[in-house]
């Protein structure tokens, strides 16, 4: 029995997954819930965004007529107290309880037995899923139960099916609301342009839909990858005709006519014909037969959606292969959007057409925001309901700062954006006067601003703003753009690269960190948990022979420079340290006896890890300097994935167990005379580096788009401001109660400018 209701709910949830926007969706809900349950009536209301009503939006029992016309107004009803209790309200007879309300013209009078429950998501009651019964009865506390079940499922899909709707509405009618997706913010930045979809490699379910260029081409590729598909599988058949039996034998028969014009392939064909392009002309009609088998009642036939999916998924690469061969062009202002954007996705549009990113999963702290970041685009991460197969070719507004994407947009709101977006840009030409300036306070204190680098790209923008040195060059890099390990003399000339834009500036090198979020496409690293698994210092550790490749080559890299840094990332322990640093002893040792005459260079730990704060005077000892991973630290102390979107509202920078955090790796470093920096995305904060200068960081290290905001916000205070501040701040029990004081601060020094709020 239970195994039956989540196989039902399972197949719900996936139907009304690929259904075609929100009408869709809840016709599905209300026909399938209510088979499930067994019950005469299921009905979905939604609440209105504008009016807050709850409106009787789908039904199955009930008059259909009334769909879109009969509301609530909130907490009116007993569906109004389900939703302003966000709670279930399960009644024997509806008509005896205190809050009953009969809405005309629905027919429910004959109907006592009410069941209904709160559709949640994100905190937010999107609506009220209610089934009814004629007989006087409870509903159980099962029927209760699997109700509640399918409505949080459903929240999701339900917030996604909204927006989907609303770009849908506009692509058929010509005219659709304007839609506002959240996310978080990735980079700021404000970017209006062309959304071009990057789509994983044979996705049926991603493909984006758009119009045919030429419709005979289409066509003409459809077919060729359909018979390529077919020879495929008759060469299979072929293979395996002595070993199974003529009936098994036959099952080849049937799976190719699928295909066939008389089927899928000739609603295909005509889908294309009516201007779709074959990807997305394919991709519809087969997630339509999928969906239509998948509802089947029996086993065998359902088992055949199998079939279809798997034939569609091949002709799609086939299609996605020939597509891969033209030369790709990119809108002048490209905005790239993707389910999980990647580095590599980034790498191809040429850098002055890329005008923003927005990737569906993924939170600020991932790897590919941070890239963004140093690249100075626009992003926007976690944009979960962002029905974004369907936005090829559209005009979309990035808010980075907020992480807000604006479908049809109005007129007047796009025009607001198009001002903050030139004020942005009078902001930064502003700035730009403060190139060859110090880092000063007010007073006098000088604090060293350095940049963040991973791309050979970072190392012209970061002179050009200014920057003193570089606290970590991210070698992970280099290292994910190719198809192999380099070998030690490749990475020796990437290094020395490196080292010679910046001599006689320090260049801090951070070994190998791959692992959590960031895998090698040659070396996978498959684990639960990656970000508690396998993963910096415990990877190279393991294979001593990659980590003394690059330290050797690092070292031989610095020969005649000096000014290579080295830093070790997810120290956990004593014995790591002491251990990657006998490994370093030992490459430099060797370099020297092959006659090379080069100087062992400074070595630093990475504080990113909860145990590295309480044991930072130890660590501090036996290294040479420490720099705070904030980013990894914060995820490791509030227990936030920084890569989930779910929990990113959690992820508070601000946090006062973080504060604490960082002023004891400042007071460490201090007790032991070793410098203390800090090189996670924190520093890059203007709010942040007020904070961090009071508790007596030496160097701040951020990406280099940020690097002239905080100096021009460091040049407005004086330290003895920033001190004060500070122990006023270590006060405070909230992160919210912290940010408001710094943005307070920021007012008054008429530093408002870096305070960004949405503007709609
Ligand atoms: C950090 O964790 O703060 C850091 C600088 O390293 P990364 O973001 O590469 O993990
Ligand atoms: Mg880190």
């Amino acid at each position: 029995m239970a195994a039956m209701m989540l196989e039902t709910l399972r197949n719900i949830v996936q139907e009304v997954n690929a259904a075609e926007g929100l009408n869709d969706a809840l016709n599905i809900i209300v026909k399938r819930v209510r088979d499930a349950m067994g019950t005469e009536v299921c009905s979905v209301y939604m609440r209105d965004e504008h009016s807050g009503r709850l409106v009787f939006r789908a039904t199955e029992g009930l008059n259909p007529e009334q769909i879109g016309e009969a509301s609530l107004a909130p907490g009116q009803g007993l569906v109004g107290l389900v939703a302003s209790r966000e709670e279930p309200v399960n009644l024997e007879d509806a008509e005896r309880h205190a809050s009953f309300q009969l809405l005309e013209g629905l027919g429910e009078e004959s109907f006592h037995a009410f069941l209904g429950v709160p559709i949640i998501h994100q905190r937010d009651v999107l609506g009220v899923l209610v089934i009814q019964q004629a007989k006087r009865r409870r509903f159980d506390e099962s029927e209760e139960a699997f109700l509640v079940t399918m409505s949080a499922q459903l929240a999701g899909v339900i917030a996604h099916a909204r927006v989907t709707g609303a770009v849908q509405e506009e692509l058929h009618a010509g005219a659709g609301g304007p839609a506002r997706v959240n996310g978080i913010p990735g980079a700021p930045g404000i970017a209006i342009g062309t959304a071009v979809v990057v789509s994983p490699v044979a996705d049926l379910y991603a493909v984006p839909r758009k119009k045919a260029a030429s419709r005979r081409q289409e066509l003409r590729a459809f077919k060729v990858a359909l018979a390529a598909v077919r020879s495929d599988i008759e060469a299979v058949s072929e293979n395996l005709r002595g070993e199974m039996s003529p009936e098994d034998h036959a099952l080849f028969d049937v799976y190719l006519g699928i295909l066939d014009d008389s089927a899928i392939g000739g609603e295909v064909a005509r889908l294309i014909k009516a201007g779709q392009w074959a990807q997305g002309a394919l991709s519809e009609v087969m997630i339509r037969h999928i969906r239509h088998f998948e509802r089947m009642e029996h086993s065998y036939l359902r088992e055949r959606a199998v079939d279809v999916k798997d034939l569609g998924t091949r002709v799609l690469a086939y299609l996605q292969d020939e597509a891969k061969k033209e030369l790709k062009t990119y809108p002048e202002q490209t905005i790239l959007v993707g389910e999980e954007l990647t580095a590599s996705a980034l790498g191809e549009v040429p850098r002055e057409r890329l005008a923003g990113l927005i990737s569906v999963r993924g939170s600020g702290n991932s790897h590919v925001a941070i890239l963004a970041r140093a690249m100075g685009v626009p992003t926007v991460m976690g944009a979960v309901d962002l029905p974004y197969t369907r936005l090829q070719d559209r005009e979309v507004v990035i808010d980075g700062y907020n992480g807000i994407v604006h479908l049809n947009p109005l007129p007047e709101v796009r025009a607001r954006f198009q001002e903050l977006a030139d004020q942005d840009q009078a902001v930064s030409r502003d700035l730009e006067s403060l190139r060859d300036l110090p880092c000063e306070t007010l007073d006098g204190h000088r604090l060293p601003l350095w940049v963040n680098t991973g791309l050979m790209a970072d190392v012209t923008r970061s002179l050009e703003q200014g920057a003193e040195g570089v606290g970590l060059y991210r070698t992970e890099v280099p290292f994910l753009l190719r198809d192999r390990f380099p070998s030690e003399e490749e990475q020796r000339q990437i290094y020395r690269e490196q080292l010679e834009a910046f001599a006689p500036r320090p260049v801090t090198m951070r070994t190998l960190d791959i692992g959590g979020d960031k895998a090698l496409p040659y070396f996978p690293i498959a684990e639960d948990n990656p970000f508690l698994g396998w993963r910096g210092i415990r990877v190279t550790l393991d294979h001593p022979e990659i980590f003394l490749a690059q330290v050797r080559a690092m070292i031989k890299a610095n020969a005649g420079l000096g000014n290579l840094r080295i830093m070790l990332p997810m120290i956990s322990n004593i014995a790591e340290l002491e251990e990657a640093m006998g490994l370093i002893h030992r490459g430099h040792r060797e370099i020297v006896q092959e006659g090379t005459e080069v100087a062992l260079p400074p070595i630093g730990v990475m504080v990113e890890v909860p145990s590295a704060v309480y044991q930072a005077r130890a660590l501090a000892r036996r290294a040479d300097f420490l720099s705070v991973g904030s980013n990894d630290l914060t995820q490791y102390l509030l227990a936030v994935d920084r890569n989930n979107s779910r929990v990113a509202d959690l992820y508070h920078s601000f946090h006062p167990a973080v504060l604490q955090a960082l002023c004891t790796v400042a007071e460490a470093g201090r007790a032991e005379g070793k410098p203390v920096s800090i090189c996670g995305e924190l520093a890059g904060d203007p709010l942040a580096a007020v904070l961090l200068l009071a508790m007596g960081y030496e160097v701040l290290s951020m990406n280099a788009t940020a690097l002239p905001r905080v100096k021009k916000t460091l040049r407005s205070i004086t330290r003895t401001d920033a001190l004060e501040l500070l122990e006023e701040v270590m006060l405070l029990e909230h992160s919210a109660a912290v940010l408001q004081r710094l943005q307070r601060l920021m007012t008054e020094r008429g530093l408002q400018q870096f305070i960004h709020a949405p503007p709609v």
